[in-house]
């Protein structure tokens, strides 16, 4: 039983533990090629939080990380089998009910650890701050705390050669092998702009990609997951134990 860890710590433990930060980490739930699970973003997200807060708390921070959110905003893959979308409206009104109980119990913090590409929790951050102006409400997207071709050769982020490395150190028994994988190639728009990162239109995912994929997972090897997992795990931690600390009465220098 891992104290950190809401899911499987017990009210006796939690009535008189010190709480300083709740962690929620929020994925979804959707194809990711032909070799990975539907599964896939929750797993990661999931692992990431869990062994963040472990290192956070080794470092005498208090972190508390909630059950995972597993279903995100796919809002352009519904032709997709069994893609689940869960509107941005409806991930306000998760996360209104959720702060609701933190700000009851006196927790001031809260991070909303992202998993999904789709997911993005700015500009319900920025509403929730209006409610609830006494807690310090922060986001993370896990997969943009380090530079991919530090550790990978091909990118494309959506289960691409960082996913599948990951996945083959997380949890191998769920990756079907390389060789059944897609080429996960990905189509461009037409027009150049919505290429860069100065506009943006959401993309129908069905219409760019046959095997669900965007990028290629052929180079994917369990050591390089480990070695990305484990720096990610190190920066979020040390986040969460800075958060833990911090006074959100006094956030600035
Ligand atoms: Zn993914």
């Amino acid at each position: 039983m891992r104290p950190y860890i809401l899911a499987e710590t017990n009210w006796k433990t939690i009535k008189d533990q010190n709480i300083d930060i709740a962690v929620l980490p929020w994925g979804a739930t959707e194809a990711h090629n032909y070799h990975l699970p539907f599964a896939t973003d929750n797993i990661m997200v999931d692992k990431i939080a869990q062994e963040s807060a472990r290192e956070a708390w080794d470092q005498g921070a208090r972190p508390i990380v909630l059950p995972l959110i597993p279903f995100g905003v796919n809002t352009g893959q519904m032709d997709i089998k069994l893609n689940i979308n869960l509107n941005p409206s409806t991930q306000l009104a998760v996360l209104d009910d959720i702060v609701d109980v933190l700000k009851r119990h006196g927790i001031n913090k809260f991070l909303i650890l992202n998993g999904h590409g789709g997911n993005d929790f700015k500009q319900i951050i920025r509403e929730l701050g209006l409610k609830y102006p006494k807690i310090f409400i922060c986001g993370c997207n896990w997969y943009q705390a380090f530079k991919n071709s530090d550790y990978f050769e091909a990118g494309g982020g959506h289960a691409d050669e960082m996913e599948t490395s990951m996945m083959l150190y997380l949890s191998p028994e769920m990756v079907l092998p390389l060789n059944e994988a897609g080429k996960g190639r990905g189509k461009k728009f037409r027009i150049k702009a919505l290429n860069e990162n100065w506009a943006w239109a959401e993309r129908k995912w069905s219409q760019v990609t046959t095997d669900t994929g965007i990028g290629d997972p052929s180079r994917a090897t369990a050591g390089k997951g480990e070695k990305c997992f484990n720096e990610v795990i190190k920066k979020i931690g040390n986040f969460i134990a800075e958060l833990s600390k911090a006074d959100v009465n006094n956030m600035y220098e």
